[in-house]
């Protein structure tokens, strides 16, 4: 292996050669302490910058060895050391030269902690990270002194000074896997204790804007339990916690507009994830099979057996293999749950600020003057003691609006500047005092018929490239030749992982997407396969831009890709 010096000569000798010649220095570098890899340079300033790897073995990085003891662990110590390097490469950023030259950078974590391909820790405590640099240059002539203060000088002080647990706060890297792990000891506890989500005391949950993630600043109410609801949890590290233990069964968060039902809900979906200290969700969990779901009209729905939620159509579409361009709100949210449940939901999460209204009820009134016959949906509201009872999947649902709810609830929360009230006996007061007139009219629920996924539709191509993927953001993705859209999909939270979802996409086609399994099963294996060998089994090339995700979002992207085909499988 050539040295970090011969790099460095070998740049100097490039300068103001053409671009084309920096290919010359793909290989992998002794540093001393870590090994350096130039995995592949770009074509030219302007285009992706290169991919460089650096690996620093066990005794460079010196995790201590409680670090590494748990997969958990050493997401968490991972995370921390992505987050250290991202801020250690910000304060430095500087360019010289056209395009990108001069830029180095490394995936920038969002709030939550995940597994990611650009930082990783093994269980032998090997440390590698996936950076982007720009290699420098002057309209497309190398500059190879910048080339080599860049590659030999301040990427190896930034891993030196990021990537090793001697440099580090290794108090704040303690508090930082602890938090993680105590988060998910809660989450673990959750199905032993009859709940589907967990809000601790103390908790702040309210985000600066729909667009920034970080806590809101200012007067912030911190979460408090109704003493009829509070629980107690035992976390590793922090004890016993306190705070709201939201059961199985359908829960309804109700209250005045703008007194924060649709923030402890967010909050609560954003408890699939754990979050870095400082959040104010750190112990905010949910089961991970919780699934928010929402109306999205105009989006493509692919052979979906929707006919427990709307029968069949004016048009005589049969609604057990509905199929459409453009979804209406109420036949998109019906397959939306269909979706999720047909990869394993346990938990649904529905604002009615996100809802089709007439997909959640039908009052008396209503059904009084549009007889059962003429109207082909049956609303939410006449499953969701079915899906609770029969099939043991739970409802958190935000209502200001509709009182009819209270017939189906097990629990009711009200929300009064911010602090949720346990109201369930003063609901089911108020049911017994004014009975709903509504009639009910659900009905039996049928299997649903499964879905096979045909591997031939799910084409990543574009003119001559087998492959073509491009993330603009965590929802908009182009895969070939389509744009993606998943602004629905709330429960993405990185970039990097609608990224993995599309290469995810892209390893399952002909693999789990073999035209006989599932949806059900082609997804598990994908989850399975990324599971057993981490990320990188999605990509040969060294890319850091991936980053975990569950089986429910890859649903959620699979079954919007407008080029997906089915084949009605089996009933369920
Ligand atoms: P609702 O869904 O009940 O109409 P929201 O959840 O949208 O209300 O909250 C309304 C506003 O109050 C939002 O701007 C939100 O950021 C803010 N908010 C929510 N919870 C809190 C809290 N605990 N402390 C301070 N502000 C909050
Ligand atoms: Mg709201």
């Amino acid at each position: 292996m050539r040295t970090i010096q011969q790099l460095s000569e070998h740049l100097r000798r490039l300068d103001n050669r053409g671009y084309k010649a920096y290919r010359e220095i793909e290989a992998a570098y002794d540093a001393g302490d870590f090994t350096l890899y130039v995995d592949h340079v770009q074509g030219d300033p302007y285009a992706a910058p290169s991919r460089v790897r650096v690996v620093l073995p066990a005794a460079t990085a010196g995790v201590p060895v409680w670090a590494l003891e748990s997969r958990i662990r050493r997401i968490a110590a991972g995370d921390f050391f992505n987050r250290t390097l991202f801020d250690r490469l910000d304060a430095a950023r500087g360019t010289a030269g056209s395009g990108h030259s001069g830029e180095l950078r490394v995936l920038r974590p969002g709030q939550q902690v995940l597994e990611r391909a650009s930082v990783g820790v093994g269980a032998d405590g090997q440390v590698v990270a996936r950076l982007r640099a720009g290699l420098p240059a002057r309209g497309r002539r190398i500059l190879g002194r910048s080339a080599a203060r860049l590659l030999t000088e301040i990427l190896p002080a930034a891993v030196r000074a990021s990537l090793r647990y001697e440099a580090l706060d290794a108090a704040a890297f303690r508090r930082h896997v602890e938090t993680v792990e105590d988060a998910d000891a809660l989450r673990r506890h959750l199905a032993e204790r009859g709940l589907v989500a967990f809000v601790a005391d103390g908790a702040r949950l309210p985000r600066r804007s729909g667009v920034d993630d970080r806590p809101l600043e200012g007067d912030v109410v911190a979460f408090q339990a109704p003493e009829t609801l509070r629980v107690t949890l035992q976390a590793p590290h922090a004890g016993t916690v306190a705070g709201l233990g939201v059961p199985v069964g359908v829960t309804l968060i109700a209250g005045g507009g703008y007194h924060g039902k649709s923030t402890l809900l967010r909050g609560i979906q954003a408890g699939v994830y754990d979050h870095i200290p400082g959040d104010g969700r750190e112990r905010v969990v949910a089961v991970d099979t919780a699934v928010k779901v929402r109306a999205e009209d105009g989006r493509r729905v692919e052979g979906v057996d929707i006919g427990n939620f709307i029968g069949p159509l004016p048009g005589g579409q049969d609604t057990r293999c509905f199929r459409t361009e453009n979804a209406s709100g109420s036949t998109s949210q019906a397959a939306a749950i269909v979706e999720a449940l047909e990869v394993g939901a346990t938990a649904l999460l529905l604002d009615e600020d996100t809802s089709a209204t007439n997909f959640m009820i039908r009052d008396a009134r209503v059904q009084r003057l549009t007889p059962r016959e003429e109207e082909p949906i049956t609303p939410f509201i006449d499953r969701a003691r079915q899906l609770a009872d029969d099939r043991g999947v739970s409802t958190i649902l935000v209502v200001g609006g509709s009182g009819d709810y209270f017939d189906v609830a097990d629990t009711v929360l009200t929300m009064r500047a911010y602090v949720p009230q346990d109201v369930t006996a003063e609901a089911k007061r108020i049911v017994h005092e004014m009975p709903a007139e509504r009639r009910w009219e659900g009905g039996p629920w049928s299997p649903v018929r499964r879905r096979v996924p045909l591997p031939a539709s799910i084409d990543p191509s574009r003119g001559r490239r087998s492959v073509k993927i491009r993330t603009r953001s965590e929802d908009r993705v182009s895969f070939g030749t389509e744009e993606v859209e998943l602004d629905a999909v709330e429960q993405i939270v990185e970039q990097a992982q609608t990224r993995a979802m599309a290469e995810a996409l892209v390893w399952a086609r002909g693999r789990a997407i073999d035209g006989r399994r599932d949806m059900t099963a082609a997804l598990a294996h994908v989850a399975a396969a990324v599971r057993e060998h981490g990320l990188d089994v999605l990509h040969p090339d060294e890319v850091g831009e991936m980053a975990a995700f569950r089986i429910f979002e890859l649903a959620a992207f699979v079954n919007r890709l407008r080029s997906l085909e089915i084949r009605a499988g089996e009933e369920e």
